[in-house]
């Protein structure tokens, strides 16, 4: 935190304890908040901020590489200030949870292939959809209740 906190200074970004707090929440969860849940999360502290310094704060860290931006299809855009690098997701399609997971998604065949064609690759997006373990039990009970 204190190192994203100083190169936000360095950049000229005015750092309030408003914004301090979004750096810091961002960097203690690894939840993957979209924007409206910290705004959600920190507005018990700070009545008085606006969900655009949310936003604002979320853009800078994006455009510094300290926080990975996941855009989805239905609108939500979520958050990882803790693994800004690329990496793996594994996404619930039931309640939208998002875990991290550390597998290397490249084989050495893969990695071969993209050297083959001369691209350099700078990032990656590697999203697994499915059930997470809360939502399987649920479903699990759901169907027992029914069978009963
Ligand atoms: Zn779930
Ligand atoms: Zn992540």
């Amino acid at each position: 935190v204190e190192q994203v906190a100083r190169e936000l200074r360095r950049r000229g970004f005015r750092l309030t304890p408003q914004r301090l707090a979004i750096v810091r929440a961002l960097a203690m969860t690894d939840s993957h908040p979209s924007a409206e849940t910290l705004y959600e999360e920190l507005l018990p502290s700070f009545p008085t901020m606006s969900l655009a310094t949310v936003y604002k704060t979320l853009n800078t860290l994006r455009e510094m590489g300290q926080v990975m931006q996941l855009e989805f299809k239905e609108g939500s855009t979520r958050y990882d200030g803790r693994h800004p690098d690329s990496h793996a997701h594994l996404i619930c399609s039931a309640c939208g949870r998002i875990q991290d997971v550390e597998v290397d998604p490249f084989s050495s065949e893969a990695r071969g292939a993209i050297q083959a064609l001369g691209f350099q690759l700078a990032r990656y997006r590697f999203d697994l959809y499915g059930l997470c373990q809360g939502c399987q039990q649920k479903g699990a009970s759901a169907t027992m209740k029914a069978a009963r």
